[in-house]
């Protein structure tokens, strides 16, 4: 990371005109993305009808690459047993107070049968850092228990994973074991702040930073990055996250597949308080930016945000996110909150977080379609950079929320789903394709399930 070079072009455009502005989100609505001059122009926007501007650009680049969808999804929390020291977590290891726990085979299927009550279908399996405890090959037999785990109509069909930077062979049984995309987070891309904030074998930036180079070579195409907001500079965080997007892009002709924009959130044990927090207008500037610059990746926002947040940032270029989380291991059943990783923010179930989306005539989607038939690292690129792949997501999206709204839906959100189902059903583009998934949702009301584009 060329720390240097980005705090110049920081300071360069500390103070933007509004014609330059302009002809930045004028050339967002290209979908090609920005530069980092281009980024940091919007970057040091300052309130008024241009931030405005900012954030109705950036939902109409995610409408026009995703279509008006959200993918919804739950963490998966099977260790808590933990090497590290980093500041902000309440697994740090120097935490003796906390009975660390690794869940049995057993335990992870209980989990996965309530997600999948829930109505759950993709799901984000995180660990701490530990070789002894948390193996490759444990992780690897947690995927495929969980692959494996029937419910009434219900499964899994996507589990990503976050777990610590490893080597180019952990990689390979990670691949082998099926996992989506591998999410690791940098935390900070700036060096002295990072070694401050971390202890064992993690604080080794290189080793963070070089992590994904090592999974694509081990054959993983959809990789994940993300910041912990709130360590430093928010500003300076967006110019990394968007320089290294733009060097895996230049380097695989693969970029982020996601981008995750977590905030630092209170935790048990943790003593540590944010050094730059973000406040919520930047952090809703923040996600627009990233996705005017970064136009392909999905963008994840979690259950550390608020429901009123949350809201906002739907309609501000969020594509993915997280509900009915819990952030402990064996947290769907043991509520204890002293356990938790950080104490989470929206804590609503997932029908009343479908519910709440409906109302911004947003369809909720639990498809996993690219994944399963080999649409991934550059064949997904192909399809996401021209914006081509809204025309698979907009019909998936319907057919799998037509199975939640079938099989786990309240009345109140049976209802209302239907018709915005019956909304978006109407924008796909062009009758044949309009016509199979009518097709294909009457097969799913007579109990067909899992049918995909
Ligand atoms: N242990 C692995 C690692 O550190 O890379 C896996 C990820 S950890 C389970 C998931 C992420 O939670 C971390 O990467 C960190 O960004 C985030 N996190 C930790 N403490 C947090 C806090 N207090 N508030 C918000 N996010 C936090
Ligand atoms: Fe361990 Fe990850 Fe928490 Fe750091 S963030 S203490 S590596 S679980």
């Amino acid at each position: 990371m060329d720390t240097r070079k980005i705090e110049g072009i920081l300071k360069k455009r500390a103070r933007s005109s509004k014609e330059d502005c302009r002809a930045a989100l004028k050339k967002a609505r290209a979908k090609t993305g920005l530069d980092l001059d281009e980024a940091a122009i919007l970057i040091n926007l300052k309130g008024g009808p241009l931030t405005k501007e900012l954030l109705d650009t950036a939902l109409w680049v995610k409408n026009e690459i995703y279509g008006e969808r959200i993918v919804f999804f739950a963490p998966l929390y099977v260790s808590d047993f933990c090497v590290n020291d980093c500041g902000y977590c309440n697994f740090h290891r120097s935490n003796t107070a906390l009975s660390r726990r690794r869940l049995s085979l057993d335990e992870v299927e209980g989990q996965v049968r309530l997600l999948i009550e829930m109505g759950h279908k993709r799901l984000l399996v995180e660990s701490g850092e530990d070789p002894e405890n948390n193996t490759i090959d444990y992780i690897a037999k947690v995927i495929d228990r969980i692959y494996s785990v029937r419910a009434g109509k219900g499964n899994i069909r996507r589990v990503n994973v976050n777990i610590a930077a490893t080597t180019v062979e952990n990689y390979r049984k990670l691949k082998k074991a099926g996992i989506g995309t591998y999410q690791l987070f940098q935390e900070t891309y700036h060096r002295p702040t990072y070694g401050k904030l971390h202890d064992g074998p993690k604080s080794d930036y290189d080793r963070q930073i070089t992590a994904y180079e090592r999974a694509f070579s081990a054959g993983i195409d959809d990789l994940g990055l993300g910041v912990l907001f709130g360590l430093y500079d928010w500003r300076f965080e967006v110019m990394s996250l968007i320089a290294h997007s733009q060097y895996l892009d230049s380097m695989h002709k693969v970029g982020p597949h996601t981008i995750s924009v977590p905030r630092f959130r209170p935790a048990p044990s943790v003593t540590y308080r944010a050094g730059y927090p973000v406040s919520d207008g930047d952090f809703l500037k923040l996600v627009a930016l990233l996705r005017l610059a970064v136009p392909y990746a999905g963008m994840i926002i979690s259950t550390r945000e608020s429901p009123a947040i949350r809201k906002k940032a739907f309609l501000s270029g969020i594509s993915q996110a997280s509900a009915s989380s819990a952030a402990s291991v064996g947290g769907y059943k043991d509520k204890r909150r002293a356990r938790a990783q950080f104490a989470i923010c929206d804590e609503r179930g997932l029908d009343s977080v479908i519910k709440s989306v409906l109302d911004d005539r947003i369809l909720p989607s639990f498809c996993t379609a690219c994944y399963r038939t080999g649409r991934t690292g550059e064949a997904f690129m192909e399809l996401s950079k021209p914006g081509h792949i809204h025309n698979l997501c907009r019909p998936n999206g319907i057919l799998t929320f037509a199975e939640y709204l079938e099989d786990f839906a309240s009345s109140d959100t049976y209802k209302k789903g239907y018709e915005v189902l019956n909304f978006h059903l109407a924008r796909i583009d062009g009758e044949p394709l309009r016509a199979r998934t009518r097709q294909r949702l009457a097969r799913i009301k007579k109990g067909a399930r899992d049918l995909y584009f």
